[in-house]
């Protein structure tokens, strides 16, 4: 991924996964044992901050590093310094790089400063929560297709337009996989409820994958209360779709046992 430009040293991108360490992938656990230098995202678990050589430098750059987090420009300037001091330099993030991760941005920032960059791919958290249930994202009787979509519009920015994927997600038959949608449940449920169906069922799963798994299921009209009532919060994925029907399915598997 260099474009054939000179390069100043390389980092690589790992996916770490929505938490438990056995959903790692071999790529991604390899290369996190060669690394001399992790820079570390919040969600990412202590357990698979572990695999590291005990001489490898860890740099907290969530909230758990210190302060509120570290500004992206900042990272990105230790990260192209430690490469260029030849070390072996893995940024390790939650879930998938490419799945909201800034991962994108990041790649286009370290290639302009001379960086060879590697992406290793992680099961994203929506993949997992969903799966955690024993549903499954597509169903030839459901679902003809997912959506991964952001609840968190960025400062100044109009965000999602919800009508216009309600509606598509209506007559297309998708399900809608929503990233950091808690805090805006009520916002995007009133939106939403412009092109589905109050009955359409939805889940909520909190910390998918970890031992503090929860989640709880209810219908798009009654969303907001509960998420409220259930005490739900971040991280959680918000899954919106007839696949949840077949959460009865799911009564068997043992991750539903862990509900709210
Ligand atoms: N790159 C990440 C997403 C980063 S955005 C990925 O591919 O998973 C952060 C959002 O991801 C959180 O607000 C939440 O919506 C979701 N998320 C991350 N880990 C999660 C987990 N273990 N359980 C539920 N949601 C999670």
């Amino acid at each position: 991924m260099n474009n054939g430009k000179v390069t100043h040293g390389k980092c690589t991108l790992v996916g770490a996964g929505p938490g438990d360490p056995e959903l790692l992938t071999l790529k991604a656990l390899k290369a996190i044992q060669r690394a001399t230098v992790l820079f570390v995202d919040d969600l990412v678990s202590d357990e698979i901050v572990a695999y590291a050589q005990r001489t490898a430098r860890i740099v907290l750059v969530g909230k758990r590093g210190g302060c509120k987090s570290t500004p992206q420009a900042f990272i990105e300037k230790l990260m192209i310094m430690a490469a260029r001091e030849g070390e072996n330099v893995v940024r390790l993030k939650g879930g998938d790089p490419f799945i909201f991760g800034r991962g994108g941005e990041e790649v286009e920032h370290l290639q302009a400063a001379g960086l060879e960059v590697e992406v290793v791919n992680g099961i994203t958290a929506g993949l997992a929560a969903v799966t955690s249930l024993g549903v499954p994202l597509t169903h030839r009787q459901h679902a003809h297709g997912v959506v991964f979509v952001t609840g968190h519009a960025r400062p100044g920015d109009t965000g999602t337009d919800w009508r216009a994927l309600a509606d598509t997600a209506y007559k297309a038959r998708l399900t809608l996989v929503i990233y950091m949608g808690v805090s805006g449940a009520g916002r995007i449920q009133n939106e939403l409820l412009t092109g589905l169906p109050a009955t359409t069922p939805v889940a909520v799963i909190q910390n998918a994958s970890l031992p503090t798994q929860r989640h709880i299921t209810t219908t798009l009209g009654a969303l907001a209360d509960a998420i409220h009532a259930g005490g739900l919060a971040s991280p959680a994925i918000i899954v919106v779709g007839d696949v949840i029907r077949s959460v009865a399915l799911a009564a068997a598997h043992p991750a539903a046992v862990r509900a709210a």
